[in-house]
């Protein structure tokens, strides 16, 4: 089956709601307008703006998502956004594993695993993210690291239909520095043969490549055999640049 493109954007800690809602609904009037296009668009703005944001895409194509969830449906975890509070404000996806929650909040493969099992207890669409650091990828080591995040954060059940895998090398994000092409390709290749055995139909759940997509080299890298699209922070804020970046999947 071919895998349709997904280029996701994740605003992380940015956006009130002034210039959010522009942007989202400047990305949303272009879908709508655009025609058929041989890609989805998704915005993961901000918890604070996940009902707005779905409100003003409601009858375009355009894709809203959560950036993190807690693993539990409700209870005692203050200042903690459940799945199910992401779906009920409209959300159809939630990112999960992204490394600034591994490193800044210390989730482990098993903390991410329980987050994505909670995205699919609420019917959204997990994306997991995995990725190496430099000093990881220096010692001859990012293969390994990114098999054990693969096998340690994907939930029983994982699939194409619940189930995105986004590869963001942890050195490459916000910074500028882009995998080149062969890494990137030689990383994804190898996450789709660790998805052998692990989960239903490997050949259809898409993995993303994230780490400073821009304009500039989103053509090159979208071209890659095993890329299914992109996860992009900073560009995702600025419409054009998002928009040119999924132009290149046409
Ligand atoms: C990200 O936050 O997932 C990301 C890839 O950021 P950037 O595009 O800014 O590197």
């Amino acid at each position: 089956m071919a895998r349709r493109k997904l280029i996701a954007g994740n605003w992380k800690m940015n956006g009130l709601f002034g210039e959010g809602t522009t942007l989202a609904k400047t990305l949303a009037d272009r879908l709508a307008s655009a025609g058929p296009v041989g890609f989805d668009m998704l915005i993961c703005p901000p918890a604070t703006l996940v009902r707005t944001v779905a409100g003003l895409a409601a009858g375009s194509p355009l894709l809203v998502g959560g950036q993190d969830c807690h693993a539990k449906e409700k209870g005692a975890h203050t200042g903690d956004v459940s799945a199910e509070m992401l779906a009920d404000a409209g959300a159809g996806h939630v990112i999960v594993g992204h490394s600034e929650r591994r490193q800044d909040h210390r989730e482990s493969d098993a903390v991410v695993r329980a987050k994505a099992e909670a995205a699919h207890r609420a019917g959204l669409v997990a994306i997991v993210c995995v990725g190496e650091t430099r000093e990881e990828r220096d010692a001859g080591r990012a293969e390994e690291i990114v098999a054990r995040q693969v096998g340690g954060s994907l939930p029983e059940g994982a699939d194409g239909a619940n189930t995105v895998i986004a590869y963001e090398p942890v050195w490459a994000i916000g910074t500028g520095l882009t995998a080149t092409a062969a890494d990137v390709a030689g990383m994804h290749a190898h996450i789709r043969r660790e998805l052998e055995g692990k989960v239903a139909s490997p050949g259809e759940m898409r993995i993303l490549y994230g780490g400073s997509v821009k304009p500039s080299n989103a053509g090159e890298l979208m071209a890659i055999g095993d890329v299914d699209g992109a996860l992009v922070g900073g560009a995702s804020l600025v419409a054009d640049d998002f928009w040119a970046i999924a132009e290149t999947c046409r």
